[in-house]
Order: C-alpha cells, then sequence, then structure tokens
C-alpha cells in the first residue's frame, strides 16, 4: 500500500461543476489566516467536535490550510461505528456505498468482506484512514467538550473539555452526528436494578455472556432489530418489549462478487457512480416505477424479485412514490406483513409485529438478519407495551402498567437517540449575547441550509438538522460539507472576512422551504425521531430537509456563487436574496 496521494482527491461533483467560489489558494490567502489567528499552544483556527466519519474528514480537508484541533469523547475514531458495539451491529447500506469517496486511492485500497459491514470491520475501516491519512496527530481523545462560547470582541470561540483544556479557534464545527446523544427513557426505579443494564449505543467493548440469563430488550428499531436475533442465540430467555412494530427488509447478506468489486472500483465507473450518488443517494439509481400503475400481479412479483434480493436499495430506489402516495405506499406496506406473517408461525405473534400505525418508510425502515425468524424460537416471546407501557423497573424485573411483571437478569435498553440535535444541545454552546444553542433552539432547530444557525457566527454543523443528512448517503453528505465548509473558509480568509452567520431571515426562509418539502410527503403525520417525537418534551417538527439531495446542493452552491447569500459576513448581510 503505497503512501497516500492528496493529488488523487475528488471534489464534490456540484462543486466540480463550475460553482466553486474561489479560484486557487495563493500564498496572499495563506497570510491572512496566518495573521487572523491567535498565536500561542492553544490557539486554533478550526476546533472540530468528534472523530466520526465528519470530523476525520473535516480534519483531513481543512489540515491542509489551516491549524485543526478535533476533540473525541471516545478513545478512538469511528464516531458511530466506535460506540454503537452491540451484537450483530452492521450498517444497513452497502460497504461500497458506505465509505469514502473523495479519494479514489482510499476507495480502491479497502476490500470490504461482506455485503453489509460489521461494525467491527466499520471501526476498523475508520482506524485505517487515519492511520492512512496520519490524523491521529491532530486528535485529541477521550476528551468531551463541554463548552463553546463566542467572544464578540475578539471574533473568537472559546472551547473547554472536560479534561480541563481551555483553548481558542476562530471557527468551531460540531461533527458531533446525529445519532450520537442516546435516549435513555426515565424508567421509575431503573437505578435499583441489581442485574445487568447495556444500551445499545454505548455497549461496552468487552463481549458480553448471555447464556443462562434472562433477558429483556426494549425497543424494536434498527439497533432492537439487529441485536435480538443475535442475543436470542444466547439467552436463556428473550423478551423483547415492542411500542411501535417496524417494517424490516431482510438484507441477504452475502459477499459482494469479485466482478461487482471490480466494476466499482473501475475509475470511470467510480467517477461515473459518484457523480450519480450524489444525486441519487442510497444505491445506485434505477428505473423510476410505480407499483399502483401495474397490474397487481405485476406488482406482487415485482416485490417478489426485490425482496429476494434483500436490502433497502434493492425495494426503495426505484419507487419514487412511497414518501408521497398513501396508495403506492400501502401496496408496499401490505407486501411486507404479508412477509411477516409468512414468516411468523404464531399467528397472534405475527399481528403484533405487523406494522399497522405508521405508513412503510415514515420511520427509519429497518434491515435485518433473521429478526422476524427469531420469534420462531422457543426461547423468545413478544410482548406490546404500545398500550401497556412499561411503568417501573425493580431490582429483579421489569413491571407494566397492568402490573404484569417480568422477572429479568440483563435490561437491553435499544431505545435510540436524542436525534439531531441532542449531542449539540448538551454542550454550552453560546453565540452573540451569551444566547445558549438549547434556548435558541427551544422550539427545536433552526439552521440556514443545515449549515448555520443565526446568532451563532463561524459555528458551523456537519450533516445536521436542515440538511438532508440522514435521509440521503450520509458519507457523501459528510465529503459535501467538508468541501463546502472548507471551500467558503477559504473565500473568507481571501478577503479577510473575520465572520460569517445565518442571517435570521434566511434562517426563516430555509425553515418555510423545509416545511413547504415535508408537507409534499407522507412522514409529517409519523411520531418518528425525525420528527423529535421519540423523547418526551422534545419539541416536533421535521428536522431533516426533504427537497432531495440533487436540490439542496443546488442551493448550497447557489448561495456560494452569489457570495454566500443567505449569510452574515462581518455583520453585513450578503447583497444577494437567500437561496432558500
Ligand atoms: P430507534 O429507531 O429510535 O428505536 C428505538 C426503539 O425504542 C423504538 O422501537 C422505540 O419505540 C423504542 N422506545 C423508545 N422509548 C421507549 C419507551 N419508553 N418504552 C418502550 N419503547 C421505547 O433507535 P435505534 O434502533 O437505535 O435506531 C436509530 C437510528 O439509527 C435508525 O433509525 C438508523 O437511522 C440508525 N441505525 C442504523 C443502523 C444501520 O445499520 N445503519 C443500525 C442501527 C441504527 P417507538 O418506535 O414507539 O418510539
Amino acid at each position: 500500500m503505497g503512501p497516500y496521494d492528496a493529488r488523487e482527491e475528488i471534489r464534490p461533483i456540484a462543486i466540480l461543476r463550475g460553482l466553486e467560489p474561489t479560484g486557487e489558494i495563493r500564498e496572499s490567502d495563506m497570510n491572512l489566516v496566518e495573521r487572523s489567528t491567535p498565536k500561542g499552544p492553544n490557539a486554533y483556527d478550526v476546533v472540530v467536535i468528534g472523530a466520526g466519519f465528519s470530523g476525520l474528514n473535516a480534519l483531513h480537508v481543512l489540515r491542509e490550510r489551516f491549524k485543526v484541533r478535533v476533540f473525541e469523547a471516545g478513545d478512538g475514531v469511528g464516531g458511530t461505528w466506535y460506540w454503537n458495539r452491540y451484537p450483530g451491529a452492521r450498517c444497513d447500506v452497502e460497504s461500497l456505498d458506505y465509505c469514502y469517496t473523495f479519494s479514489r486511492e482510499l476507495y480502491r485500497d479497502w476490500d470490504w468482506s461482506e455485503r453489509y459491514a460489521t461494525q467491527p470491520e466499520i471501526e476498523r475501516y475508520a482506524n485505517w484512514v487515519a492511520d492512512r491519512l496520519d490524523l491521529r496527530r491532530d486528535i485529541q481523545f477521550s476528551t468531551r467538550v463541554m463548552s463553546a462560547v463566542f467572544d464578540e470582541d475578539a471574533n473568537l470561540w472559546t472551547v473547554t473539555t472536560d479534561r480541563g483544556d481551555v483553548v481558542t479557534a476562530r471557527w468551531v464545527i460540531a461533527a458531533t452526528g446525529c445519532l450520537s446523544a442516546p435516549n435513555k427513557p426515565p424508567f421509575k426505579g431503573i437505578d435499583s436494578f441489581k442485574g445487568e443494564i447495556y444500551q445499545t449505543s454505548l455497549w461496552p467493548k468487552e463481549p458480553i455472556d448471555f447464556r443462562g440469563k434472562r433477558v429483556a430488550v426494549i425497543g424494536t428499531g434498527s439497533s432492537g432489530i439487529q441485536a435480538i436475533p443475535q442475543i436470542a442465540e444466547q439467552a436463556l430467555h428473550l423478551t423483547v418489549f415492542q411500542r411501535t412494530a417496524n417494517y424490516s427488509i431482510p438484507a441477504r447478506q452475502g459477499l459482494p462478487s469479485p466482478e461487482y468489486v471490480a466494476t466499482r472500483k473501475d475509475e470511470d465507473h467510480f467517477n461515473d457512480w459518484r457523480a450519480r450518488a450524489v444525486v441519487a443517494p442510497q444505491g445506485l439509481p434505477t428505473e423510476p416505477m410505480a407499483l399502483k400503475d401495474l397490474p397487481p400481479e405485476e406488482a406482487q412479483s415485482e416485490l417478489e424479485r426485490r425482496w429476494a434480493l434483500g436490502g433497502l436499495s434493492e425495494i426503495l430506489s426505484p419507487f419514487y412514490l412511497v414518501g408521497s402516495s398513501h396508495e403506492e405506499n400501502k401496496i408496499h406496506a401490505d407486501f411486507i406483513r404479508s412477509k411477516i406473517r409468512e414468516t411468523v408461525k404464531d399467528p397472534k405473534t405475527a399481528e403484533l409485529l405487523c406494522p399497522d400505525d405508521h405508513p412503510y418508510t415514515a420511520k427509519r425502515p429497518c434491515v435485518d438478519t433473521g429478526y422476524f425468524e427469531t420469534f420462531n424460537r422457543a426461547n423468545v416471546s413478544l410482548v406490546s407495551v404500545r398500550n401497556n407501557p412499561v411503568a417501573e423497573v425493580t431490582p429483579d424485573s421489569l413491571r407494566l402498567q397492568n402490573g404484569e411483571e417480568f422477572k429479568i437478569d440483563v435490561l437491553v435498553m435499544a431505545t435510540g437517540f436524542d436525534a439531531m440535535t441532542g449531542a449539540l444541545t448538551r454542550m454550552d454552546i453560546r453565540g452573540r449575547n451569551g444566547v445558549s444553542l438549547k434556548d435558541a433552539w427551544s422550539h427545536g432547530p433552526r439552521t440556514y441550509l443545515g449549515l448555520q444557525t443565526a446568532g451563532f457566527p463561524n459555528f458551523f454543523i456537519f450533516v445536521g438538522p436542515g440538511s438532508p443528512s440522514v435521509l440521503s448517503n450520509m458519507i457523501l453528505g459528510m465529503e459535501y460539507h467538508a468541501q463546502y465548509i472548507n471551500d467558503c473558509l477559504r473565500y473568507l480568509c481571501e478577503r479577510g472576512i473575520e465572520t460569517i452567520e445565518a442571517s435570521p431571515e434566511a434562517q426563516d426562509a430555509w425553515a418555510a422551504h423545509m416545511e413547504e418539502c415535508a408537507g409534499a410527503t407522507i412522514y409529517n403525520d409519523t411520531a418518528s425521531w425525525w420528527r423529535g417525537a421519540n423523547v418526551e418534551g422534545k419539541p416536533q417538527g421535521f428536522m431533516v430537509y426533504l427537497g432531495g439531495w440533487p436540490l439542496y446542493t443546488q442551493k448550497c452552491a447557489e448561495s456560494a456563487a452569489k457570495g454566500y447569500a443567505g449569510f452574515i459576513l462581518d455583520g453585513q448581510r450578503v447583497a444577494a436574496e437567500p437561496v432558500a
């Protein structure tokens, strides 16, 4: 394996299409950075919070020009793929679609062993990238950022950590992930539990032995659905507590054929795929298709064919109406319910497992390996807590509202995340006038292009609320943001501009545009984590941009081309109209 060659880097396609705001960096630009940045060991141009896939990407891109420090709470890289090491954890986006593409060399030199990579393999990949790009020297591990406070006189952020670090930075980038703040429902009595408790998203590094134990899993989202079949293989008895039944598609795990891998790594194909993937993330685009327009038997056989292939991209990519037409959606939902009834032998359990309160994909659909089959095992039972919630955890049991009690030795909380905002609002981030981000977002997150929030100058968010993030290919989203922010900082440096922040008007326009996009779907009426509905007391509203990746990148590029329309530079609104 040769040394990493930066010349092989490929820039996001939207930027490639002549929409770059600036030309090549000149020596004089560097001087501007030099002049504006305070000197000293604790002074940085950029502080990046988090060394997950976003943070690594940001560090690599920005480090060429800026002095960057990354703080990471874990003792290793990988973010999501560092923390979520529960049994069965694997990515449900295909490996060849879920890895960095900014360097063809990186893409070419890593060989994925399975169609869907396991957590250990993805963590190994993140470590391999960190080593290959020599990223660790700028990352401080086992260090959690506690606060970031903006000094309006100096136009600098002061960042503090739980290890006592106090550093300054011109720019702060939150690469904190969308799904990184665990949701721990405050079950009464939970602290009195004498057995073992595990949260899927904070899983210990040592393997857990479930043999001979009575195990309870609360939660049947993507994490629960992956963990349940694995835990069931060991446990004496496993009881699954389900609040909402979920749609799940079989992964059909396998080895990618050498021919397929060779095609994906071929230079022309790679460039073409990358260009198209930016346009249609999550798998290779296929011809658009509407099942409602087909004769029922044809629709059925199309679904059967795709079910046999497995995976979200097979079952979703061509069906552009699933998210907007109830009629189309019902065909898919009925089909999945029929598969659940076919698989699960006990009809009562099968009925409980059939989602009946939300359209298909209105909550994040899952991808599984043997999930529904697990309920045919003698040592597994399913309990619905939809109308009979968990009321209490006692020292040795779970008790439901109706008084029913389940004796357990191990409690596994697969209860998800305070998604999109939790990682940000749990830190004390203070912008202009000492206003905290938590207060600024008390009615829900507000951003412009998902990149910045008004009142917080020089504070950027990677794949955050207001961007397509979790409803697009996350890795491509991160790469786009890394390049976009890098270009933006270069633009500022070239002009000696010290601050950039979202304008409140542009932010309002973006919120209205977000609402309009969400309103065109059938997702808004479902209590999903995309809407903040899974966390008690959290303000609700669709937090992910639903206008699609092409429109999103077009709007970002338009703003940049107009000198960052919609942003305020050094206190001056950019003359052009915001792009929303
Ligand atoms: P999740 O989808 O939010 O699921 C949490 C589960 O816990 C839900 O079934 C929820 O029920 C249940 N729950 C929460 N509070 C509860 C309570 N008080 N009582 C009973 N049940 C409760 O979280 P997740 O499974 O960790 O997945 C989150 C996201 O992470 C996924 O949607 C996906 O985007 C990502 N993920 C991806 C992969 C992958 O392979 N790429 C794997 C895992 C996760 P309700 O539905 O009723 O709220």
